[in-house]
């Protein structure tokens, strides 16, 4: 298994440095969504109250949709098990999550906490999960509630306990827990003391991000002033990392959601296929207009981001513009269709679009640190 998973990740480099529009490999990266159902109602929540055409199911996946993904499963180096749900409300998510780890990739999870319970923290430990992500957005009981309702972080903070010491147990440092924390008005005073709460837990990495708005409504309603976002997140920065804490902050461009909604808009209403789009959908800045530089993305070369019951996305941030629908396992033929292909070009050639132009996963396009890259990643992984 990990000889297909060496030659896919060779292929995978190789598709980048030819700046293939239509890769060869297979994803190196698979994203699953297992469960549309959840026990909380976050006001940020991608699942309600979306302007855009997410994913709307009510069902837990059974085995049957993940046996049909078994060669990406092969060849996949990291599998994440998540996507607009809890996945521990569904009973039967560690039988899957068994399932996935036994073709050896390095698979990987995010729950918000609340039923992180002791029969599932052995789970989470002995299924072979390596990472587990949780959202907090709060450091108090106080804004959890309010950002997170009905609240509950006393309790998700007792679980993750229970997670460390039953890793400590088992003598395992997997799944190694990072904590995140989405940004918005109703929280961003809150932030400062999150270091606190992951010093507490030993947590050595948080993630820091603002959420992306996924309707006006929401933008007007958590929209944070920029230059008061960078004091406090510079703030809080300082503080975690004094105390020997990872500080990883993603600069999300917020009006992601939105301006992909417009973009996927536009492309109806013209009835166009996106190789033919104009440059008028363009966002692209004065800098990037002169130098007309090459850009790629990680994303849109080895990942694939599969949501609902086998719908394609383009990526995490663009999930209102559906490549298809998989069927008969045709997820490599999704990935090189025209919408992803000139995407890529659109890229490359220098022109990202919209939803594409501010994003964090967007970098120049340098043969040279593409090849450093990959003997670095292929070091690691042998
Ligand atoms: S925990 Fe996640 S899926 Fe559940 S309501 Fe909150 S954001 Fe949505
Ligand atoms: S650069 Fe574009 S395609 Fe790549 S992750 Fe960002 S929004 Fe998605």
């Amino acid at each position: 298994m990990k000889i297909k998973k060496l030659l896919n990740l060779i292929h995978a480099y190789m598709d980048l440095l030819l700046a293939r529009e239509k890769p060869c490999a297979f994803p190196v990266e698979l994203s699953l969504g297992t469960t549309s159902f959840c026990n909380l109602k976050c006001i940020h929540c991608p699942r309600e109250g979306s302007d855009g055409n997410l994913v709307p199911f009510d069902e837990h996946l059974d085995m049957d949709y993940f046996r049909e993904f078994q060669p990406y499963l092969e060849r996949a180096k990291d599998i994440y098990l998540y996507g607009l749900g809890e996945p521990m409300i569904d009973n039967r998510y560690f039988e899957k999550v068994r399932y996935v780890a036994s073709f050896g990739g390095n698979v990987g999870l995010s729950s918000n906490g609340t039923l992180l319970d002791e029969k599932r923290c052995r789970e989470v430990v002995l299924s072979g999960i390596k990472g587990i992500g949780i959202s907090l957005d709060a450091s108090s009981e106080e804004v959890f509630r309010i950002v997170r309702p009905p609240g509950g972080l006393p309790k998700i903070i007792e679980n993750i306990k229970r997670l460390e010491s039953i890793k400590k147990e088992y003598n395992s440092v997997t799944p190694i827990v990072k904590l995140s924390f989405g940004i918005m008005r109703q929280n961003l005073h809150d932030l400062p003391f999150f270091p606190d709460v992951a010093e507490e837990l030993h947590c050595n990495e948080i993630i820091v991000h603002p959420i992306v708005y996924m309707s006006e409504k929401m933008k007007r309603d958590s929209e944070v002033d920029r230059d008061q976002l960078t004091q406090v997140v510079e703030e809080t920065r300082e503080k975690t990392e004094a105390k020997g804490i990872i500080f990883s902050y993603w600069d999300l461009d917020p009006m992601t959601f939105l301006k992909s909604l417009d973009y996927a808009k536009t492309i109806q209403q013209n009835h166009v296929g996106w190789v033919e789009q104009s440059e008028t959908h363009h966002d692209v800045t004065e800098k990037q207009k002169k130098t007309k530089k090459s850009y790629f993305c990680f994303f849109l070369w080895r990942n694939a981001m599969v949501q609902g019951k086998g719908e394609v996305f383009p990526c995490c941030y663009i999930t209102n513009m559906r490549v298809g629908k998989i069927q008969n396992g045709n997820l490599r033929e999704l990935r090189g269709r025209p919408l992803m292909a000139s995407l890529r070009k659109d890229l490359f050639e220098g022109n990202p679009p919209a939803p594409c132009a501010k994003c964090p996963q967007l970098q120049p396009f340098d043969r040279w640190t593409i090849l450093k890259s990959a003997i670095k990643e292929m070091y690691h992984f042998l």
